[in-house]
């Protein structure tokens, strides 16, 4: 692999001739080795030991979720443009006939596709919320919940590490505003500290969301001037733009409010989520450590797999 150069193509180029990455045809869908996978379950076991002391609920979702829920959300307000919906054809015989007629002829059949009830899951905390809602009044400790799902965003790109679908890992802490706020500085800290175990430069920095339209810049704005979300960045593809790896968002009581995330004596819930981007860590350690996972330098190597 050619780590002397930055270019996001020239990276994706050497993924694909490593055999770390496999092409599928469609930008930012790739096919995963062995090696990269087991590197993604070693970074993974590291994230789960090092928040174990706080005792997270573990939930694995599917990387679908309600549309329903994705809706009420407020998703497509904010980000209409990353979202994505699940279609499947629904009709009958003569209407079949019909697909495959457009089909052979080149036509744009998806029209025969009716939306169903599943969207794809955008980031992994989404379809957590309604589901605590539903179990009644958060207690006063508040709750913690720890969370891995694949993820969509359709974002394609020839960045290797901007993916339509990825792995997001999350810590998600429910509770009031000096709760939410002590565990996003806590996760700050301990998210600095076990990228640089792995030898990998970083910065945190304050970040916004892509916040879609004209509308959307304001919103941008506000979550920059309120320090709402932070992000840490390692160069992956290029130094000048380094990429997001970690992300610490606060939401103040929007989920809360959306949801009814309340406490017994109905006050409304704040919420704050750390997320781990999988395929985005994995691709940083490859470009700064190399292909070779056994020549990666000794404490990554400890930090990883000896542990
Ligand atoms: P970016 O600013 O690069 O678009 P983001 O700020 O939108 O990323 P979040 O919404 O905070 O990302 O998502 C949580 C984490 O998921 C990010 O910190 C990142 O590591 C990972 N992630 C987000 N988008 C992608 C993607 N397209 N491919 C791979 N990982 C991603
Ligand atoms: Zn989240
Ligand atoms: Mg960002």
């Amino acid at each position: 692999m050619d780590t002397g150069t930055f270019s996001a193509k020239s990276l994706l180029d050497d993924l694909f001739d490593n055999g770390i990455l496999f092409d599928s045809g469609v930008d930012g869908l790739y096919g995963r080795s062995g090696v990269f996978e087991e590197v993604i379950e070693r970074f993974e076991r590291l994230v789960t030991r090092l928040g174990a002391p706080d005792k997270a609920t573990r939930i694995h979702f599917p990387p679908g979720m309600s549309r329903a829920t994705l809706e009420k959300s407020g998703y497509m307000k904010s980000f209409p443009q990353l979202a994505g919906c699940v279609h499947s054809f629904m009709g009958n015989e003569r209407e079949h006939a019909k697909l495959l007629g457009m089909m052979a002829a080149g036509e744009d059949w998806t029209e025969l596709q009716q939306p169903t009830q599943v969207a794809l899951t955008p980031a992994a905390c989404y379809p957590l919320y309604p589901t605590v809602a539903a179990r009644g009044p958060v207690p006063a400790e508040g709750l913690l919940f720890e969370l891995s799902s694949y993820c969509f965003r359709h974002e394609p790109s020839q960045d290797p590490a901007r993916m339509q679908l990825f792995r997001m890992r999350e810590f998600v802490r429910i509770g009031a505003a000096d709760q939410v706020s002590a565990f996003r500085e806590s996760w700050l800290e301990r998210g600095k500290a076990m990228i640089e175990s792995l030898g990998l430069p970083c910065e945190v920095d304050l970040a916004n969301d892509p916040f879609f339209g004209r509308g959307g810049k304001m919103m941008a704005n506000n979550q920059r001037d309120q320090g709402l979300k932070f992000e840490l960045l390692i160069p992956v593809t290029s130094e000048e733009k380094p990429t997001a790896c970690l992300s610490f968002n606060y939401h103040q009581d929007h989920f809360g409010q959306t949801w009814g995330l309340q406490f017994a004596d109905g006050s409304l819930c704040h919420s704050a989520c750390v997320g781990f981007g999988l395929e985005r860590v994995a691709l940083a350690l490859f470009r700064h450590h190399g292909p070779d996972v056994n020549a990666w330098p000794a404490a990554a190597r400890a930090a990883l797999w000896d542990a």
